[in-house]
């Protein structure tokens, strides 16, 4: 019976905490979405800046995410910039009002609650709420997010000291390296950069 009760309040505490995350994103004239959008582009790595991308890692289509870069873009927190190898392609970037917006992310008054837990609650809650994301992902699909010393595209550091993407045969800065990208191939032995 406690077992029950406990798991009853689980979901309910997920429920409360994810409706009162998505009411606190609705400040500084930007919407859940654009919070979401303006995170994603400020953590992703360079071939991962894409209305694509975005589509992919929001779980909307490709038109529903270049309207939301769009706005951001028309309100000035976003750029787009060629590619200095192909002029075709276009990166999305933040501009520096959009890097002095998201340091007022909303969200952060999460990180500071998470900051007041003891550790070992912190890793027991991060082991518990990992295996729950796994398990979501698994029976809805969604998209998986890595850095690519853990990615099976990852082919090491090259000799001029950037690292080299098997998937996209291009280089990546070290920097670069360490942020997100939608084209994660989750992989068991780590390779340095
Ligand atoms: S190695 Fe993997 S994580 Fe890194 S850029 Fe390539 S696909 Fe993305």
């Amino acid at each position: 019976m406690t077992d029950i009760v406990n798991k009853e309040d689980l979901l309910r505490l997920l429920d409360r905490i994810g409706r009162m995350s998505r009411g606190l994103q609705y400040c500084h004239g930007l919407n859940p979405a654009q919070w979401d959008c303006l995170r994603f582009i400020g953590q992703a790595n360079r071939f991962s800046r894409t209305p694509g991308a975005l589509a992919a890692f929001l779980g909307t289509t490709k038109g529903t995410a270049s309207q939301t870069l769009n706005a951001l873009e028309k309100k000035g927190y976003l750029r787009r910039v060629p590619d200095p190898e192909d002029r075709r392609v276009r990166h999305i970037e933040l501009t520096e009002l959009g890097t002095g917006l998201l340091a007022e992310d909303p969200l952060n008054c999460l990180d500071r609650a998470i900051a007041n837990l003891p550790a070992e609650i912190v890793e027991t809650m991060s082991d518990g709420l990992n295996r729950l994301c796994a398990d979501m992902q698994t029976r809805c699909g969604g998209q998986d997010l890595g850095i690519c010393q853990t990615c099976g595209h990852f082919e090491g550091e090259t000799d001029g000291g950037n690292m080299m993407c098997g998937l996209k045969q291009a280089e990546l800065s070290c920097e670069d390296a360490t942020r997100f990208c939608v084209n994660f191939l989750p992989e068991t032995n780590t390779k340095s950069c």
